[in-house]
């Protein structure tokens, strides 16, 4: 129980980072943090009780630079909604398609990596689009720095950190239809 998962905002409510129910528990107890959302169960200390924290606030605000998101399948599919670059079908079977191909030197970045179905990816194979005779659906970007994207992964499970997190909403419907 003290390994789960406690949502960290500052103290202007932006969400900083995650740490486990120990950590959180230390902080609140010193007087550092207090409690926005409580969890099942309840942990002791040497001096009291708490209910076992899901979401805590800093006190005092503290300075860091924006998270970043990183370049992974998973996040390169959060940004194409789980829809194939090619030919518009939503699901959960994608691969990573490299626009241009990697043995012609096309780079790993968000500007040449999109999401293609098995049936465009084995159709691309290694060519470019333009030699595939295909067209990509949109350009693909570097997606704006967003905590959803870092603080995405638990929101299915932490339904009462999503009230927190700015952008929930507008991957929340995507998630549905592409799960179904
Ligand atoms: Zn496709």
């Amino acid at each position: 129980m003290s390994n789960s998962a406690v949502l960290v905002l500052n103290q202007n409510y932006e969400p900083l980072n995650v740490c486990n129910a120990k950590r959180a528990f230390v902080l609140v107890d010193r007087g550092k943090a207090e409690i926005l959302e409580h969890a099942e169960g309840v942990m002791r200390s040497a001096r009291q009780n708490f209910r076992r924290p899901s979401v805590i606030r800093l006190i005092y605000m503290i300075r860091r630079p924006r998270p970043q998101m990183r370049l992974t399948r998973r996040e390169v599919f959060v940004r194409d909604r789980y829809t194939c670059q090619y030919c518009g079908k939503q699901t959960r079977d994608l691969t990573i398609d490299h626009v241009e191909p990697r043995h012609r030197g096309g780079r790993h970045t968000w500007e040449n990596l999109v999401s293609a179905c098995r049936t465009c990816n084995h159709r691309k194979a290694g060519f470019s689009p333009e030699e595939a005779h295909m067209r990509l659906l949109s350009e693909p970007r570097r997606p704006p720095a967003s905590s959803y994207y870092v603080f995405y992964h638990y929101l299915e499970n932490q339904s009462d950190w999503r009230k927190f997190i700015p952008g929930w909403e507008q991957y929340e419907e995507t998630e549905v239809v592409a799960a179904s």
